[in-house]
């Protein structure tokens, strides 16, 4: 058994190495999967041992092997995060449909996360093949109905929501709402809603107290989504304890 869990973590840690790839590709329209790794700095291609996950951080301190640029410390924290969520998905809904359709959306949620929060962009070459993948998913659930029900009351609260609050949202958060929507179902999709504007203030009003930042300072509402997302994915009896607690 804890060879077992060993095996899943290093597949995890390997999948959020390829993670960071398409958070560093995607935005800046680059091939996934040409040319091989590189160094950003000085184009050096990058070997087996300079991008084994987290280790070769620790082992070249930090640093590109050739250049000795630093190398930001997400790279290592992105492919923690998706090991840590590969067990837990594991733990939570085993070799299920469930699992799968929960480990898709686990890995999107992640890149999409740290793309807006460089970019200020949720891309639509992920959100939108996500909403076919999550609907085939819903399909093969016999949940089709409520796929496609999350689907437009998710994107379409939100994009009445940018209609009378232009300013506030972007299309990408309307589309990434449809589509947590189809994965999620309708009921966790406005909780993703409110969890995540609620996220949002909990960080952006002490900043702005602080004056770090101010009202005219774009912010990427992306992150807390895919935070309000991951709760409802993996725990949901926080969900429904809230709902409860309302009455709905
Ligand atoms: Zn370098």
């Amino acid at each position: 058994m804890f060879s077992f869990y060993l095996v899943l973590i290093l597949l995890g840690l390997i999948i959020g190495s390829f993670l960071n790839v398409l958070i560093y590709r995607i935005p800046r329209g680059e091939s996934i999967v040409l040319p091989p790794s590189h160094c950003p700095n000085c184009n050096h291609r990058l070997g087996v041992f300079d991008l084994f996950p987290v280790l070769s951080y620790i082992w070249l301190r930090g640093r590109c092997r050739y250049c000795k640029t630093p190398i930001s410390w997400r790279y290592p924290l992105v492919e923690l995060i998706t090991a840590v969520f590969t067990v837990l998905c594991w733990i939570r809904f085993g070799l299920t449909v469930d699992g799968a359709m929960a480990l898709v959306l686990t890995y999107a949620l992640i890149v999409i996360a740290f793309i807006d929060l460089d970019h200020r962009l949720i891309p639509n070459v992920l959100t939108l093949p996500m909403i076919v993948i999550g609907l085939l998913f819903r399909i093969w659930q016999g949940e089709m109905i409520a796929g496609i029900l999350g689907g437009l009351i998710g994107g379409g609260i939100l994009l009445a929501i940018t209609f009378f609050y232009p300013k506030g949202m972007g299309m990408g958060d309307v589309k990434f709402l449809a589509m947590a929507g189809v994965f999620l179902g309708w009921e966790r999709a406005l909780f993703v809603l409110f969890s995540g504007s609620f996220l949002g203030v909990l960080v952006i009003a002490p900043l702005m107290l602080l004056r770090k930042i101010d009202r005219k300072t774009a912010f990427p509402f992306g992150p807390f989504l895919v935070v309000g997302s991951l709760i409802a994915l993996y725990w949901e009896e926080i969900v429904f304890k809230i709902y409860g607690l309302y009455g709905l």
